[in-house]
């Protein structure tokens, strides 16, 4: 299959569907699940908060402001770190955290950091023992300080604008040949950064119950690495096949420093293309179920019901008669918007 990965156009952002890695995943996971969660953006009432998500969130926070303060301490840049600051947080936002910089010590990079933690918008949850914002401010106090053997924030030598953090994308995955297809791949990336030999590199932050050797070697091979190093090409312009994880354990364990990780990972052609495969096709079976009929008639993966020890949300939904699933839709779910360029989600949570 010959195809191409270019940003989108302003028109396509419009016209086009996009979809992100977490609904593609999810439609591999259970092609009920994905077109309920996705497609229809439904969930069950009275479920609560979604702690992971949020925590993922917030200490997305922390690790932009992180690269932020590196960028213009380390890097002094501080006109690129200001355009970074006001495209994620806007003017008032950005004059505080500028306010706190100081003389740039270790106590000013704390409040800088932990203001972008405190205004996230987390806040403790009685039912989550584990994400608490206590754990999320101790984690947060071993990652700035690991953070500073990451390599450079990379940013675009010509446009000002253009910084590797958390950067927001829209691409087109267009197939080559008799008759092209376009398929609209959104999402973000947390960072890029350059080496001191100018290789550029992906950086994604990854927070995790535990960082063992399952989590590791899964960096080997997810779609999502992959799929961002094609935006990231398609976005600036610039060769990238290599990656760092930078994974942080929510609650830290005993031993701090073991809570924190870097995992390096690199991609070949053949994984591109594999990426590419696995999205058209993931977009194609979500196309084909979506909507409320779709979604009733869509398989129902029933081994994964249970899935990372916990039971599918839509259990009660998926025992109950498809005759009688337009009441219970209305009675039981309630809309909840995913939008994949302002999410984070924490993995492997259990
Ligand atoms: S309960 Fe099972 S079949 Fe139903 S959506 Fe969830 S995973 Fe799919």
């Amino acid at each position: 299959m010959k195809y191409r990965v270019r940003m989108a156009t302003a028109d396509e952002v419009h016209e086009l569907e996009f979809r992100d890695y977490s609904a593609i995943t999810a439609i591999f996971t259970c092609p009920t699940w994905g077109v309920i969660r996705y497609a229809l953006q439904r969930r069950p009432k009275g479920m609560g908060r979604e702690m992971p998500l949020e925590a993922g969130h917030a200490m997305h926070e922390v690790f932009a402001a992180t690269r932020v303060w590196n960028l213009i301490n380390q890097q002094d840049k501080r006109v690129r770190g200001r355009a970074a600051m006001l495209r994620m947080w806007g003017e008032d936002k950005t004059a505080d955290m500028l306010n706190m910089i100081g003389d740039g010590s270790t106590a000013a990079r704390h409040q800088f950091v932990n203001h972008a933690l405190y205004t996230s918008g987390f806040y403790d949850n009685p039912y989550d023992k584990r994400r608490t914002m206590t754990n999320l401010e101790t984690a947060t106090h071993l990652y700035v300080r690991m953070a500073e053997k990451q390599n450079p924030v990379w940013f675009d030598p010509v446009r000002p604008s253009v910084v590797g953090i958390e950067q927001p994308f829209h691409c087109v995955l267009e197939t080559l040949g008799r008759y092209p297809k376009r398929y609209g791949f959104y999402g973000k990336i947390d960072g890029i950064e350059q080496t001191k030999k100018s290789v550029v590199k992906l950086a994604e932050n990854k927070t995790t119950y535990r960082i063992d050797d399952p989590f590791r070697y899964s960096f080997d091979t997810t779609h999502q690495i992959t799929g961002y190093m094609a935006a990231a090409r398609a976005l600036y312009g610039v060769e990238i096949e290599d990656a760092n994880v930078y994974a942080l354990s929510i609650p830290l364990p005993k031993s701090h420093v073991e809570g924190y990780a870097r995992i390096p990972v690199k991609r070949t052609p053949d994984q591109f293309d594999e990426w590419a495969y696995w999205f058209i096709e993931g977009t194609k079976l979500y196309d084909k179920y979506a909507g409320i009929n779709g979604a009733k008639r869509a398989p129902m993966y029933t081994h994964s019901c249970s899935r990372f020890f916990r039971s599918c949300s839509l259990l009660p939904l998926c025992a109950t008669p498809k005759k009688e699933w337009k009441a219970f839709f209305k009675e039981t779910m309630m809309e909840h918007k995913w939008d994949p360029t302002q999410e984070q989600e924490e993995i492997a949570g259990s």
